[in-house]
């Protein structure tokens, strides 16, 4: 796969715990009842210490706290981890990611002045005061607001990733001005992929949302503007014309792994270091084909530990047989048991 000394971006999920219940988040079921394979796991300062330590992250030019199923806000020692890496790399590129709706202003503050002038605060904001939390559940326009003009205001660089759906659509340029006026550096519309619907080739299919007892409350839709839609939707519906299955389309994929490309690591909030986080959420996603192919392969590497960061230094997982063939050898076209997960992530 790759060399240890090669990696230069580590993407670390501090936490599987969050305040919202989006409802295209694997964390909960539509939105609704908790994920049951979840175990509210989460890393300490001491557990980043050792599945980072000095060494490597003196390698690296970026880590960011991200994740498949918490917000890095929501941690208990989210300050003192960017505090640990920031102390051991003055250079390194910080990053948290973030609803913005969890903590209060003096955190978002402080947390300014951990980063520094190397790194950045990303605010997951998907609409305006009255859409936002269509799809971000659970989340206060009025707290984010106040956070945000703190971490500005502290002198953070504040960026803004705004998830396109049919109910915000009509609000993006809006928002793009907004973010301007508040003094954010960046505005990314994000374009989801989250609408697929495999047996129909579909990557525009409505999708439930439920509440905490499982029943649909509400439906949400993908932008009706194509310019919106996931570059998927385009490749699928060419894939329909051709009257191709999904299988058919993700077999006539070439895999190029991101992870390799970018040089980059993921780490779990149960420690686990794997390529990227795609791989990660087969873990504990719910149900599905592709979490069902991956997760066959977890039962082995739990019991030997083999890709446990807590148990083993992060060096010798790399160059561990998980790392350099057990996912490889699953990529040439014609292999059978091809990953699915890196078909549809990085095939071209
Ligand atoms: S999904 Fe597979 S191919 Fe893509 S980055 Fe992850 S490991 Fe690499």
């Amino acid at each position: 796969m790759y060399n240890f000394q090669d990696i230069r971006q580590v993407h670390l999920e501090v936490t599987e715990r969050c305040n919202a219940a989006c409802p295209q988040c694997p964390r909960r079921i539509e939105g609704g009842m908790l994920n049951s394979r979840l175990t509210m796991a989460e890393l300490s300062v001491a557990d980043v210490e050792r599945l980072l330590p000095g060494h490597f992250v003196r390698q690296l030019s970026k880590v960011y706290l991200c994740g498949n199923y918490g917000d890095p806000a929501a941690a208990a020692d989210t300050l003192a981890i960017l505090q640990y890496l920031r102390r051991e790399s003055p250079e390194l590129q910080l990053g948290v990611h973030s609803n913005g709706s969890v903590r209060n202003a003096a955190w978002w503050s402080e947390l300014a002045g951990v980063i520094g002038s190397r790194g950045y605060a990303r605010f997951a904001i998907d609409g305006l005061a009255e859409s936002n939390a269509i799809y971000r559940r659970n989340t206060s326009w009025e707290k984010i607001m106040e956070n945000v003009a703190a971490f500005i205001a502290a002198g953070g660089h504040a960026e803004w990733d705004y998830i396109v759906f049919a109910h915000n659509e009509h609000e993006v340029e809006e928002a793009r001005q907004l973010s301007e006026r508040l003094g954010f550096k960046a505005f990314q519309v994000k374009r989801t992929a989250r609408f697929l619907n495999r047996q129909t080739l579909n990557a525009a299919s409505p999708a439930a949302v439920r509440d905490r007892g499982g029943r649909q409350i509400a439906t949400i839709e993908a932008p009706r503007n194509t310019k919106y839609r996931a570059p998927l939707a385009t490749n699928l519906l060419a894939a329909a014309e051709k009257k191709l299955s999904y299988e058919d389309y993700l077999t006539s994929k070439t895999i190029r792994c991101k992870a390799q490309q970018n040089r980059s690591l993921y780490v779990s909030a149960r420690g686990y270091l794997l390529p990227c986080c795609w791989l990660g959420a087969m873990l504990h996603n719910p149900d599905g084909d592709e979490t069902r192919q991956f997760a066959a392969l977890f039962p082995d590497l739990e019991k030997s530990g083999s890709i446990d960061g807590l148990k083993n230094k992060p060096n010798e997982i790399v160059v561990g047989d998980f790392f350099q063939r057990q996912i490889s050898e699953k990529w040439p076209a014609g292999t059978a048991n091809r990953l699915k997960v890196c078909a549809r992530v990085c095939g071209e």
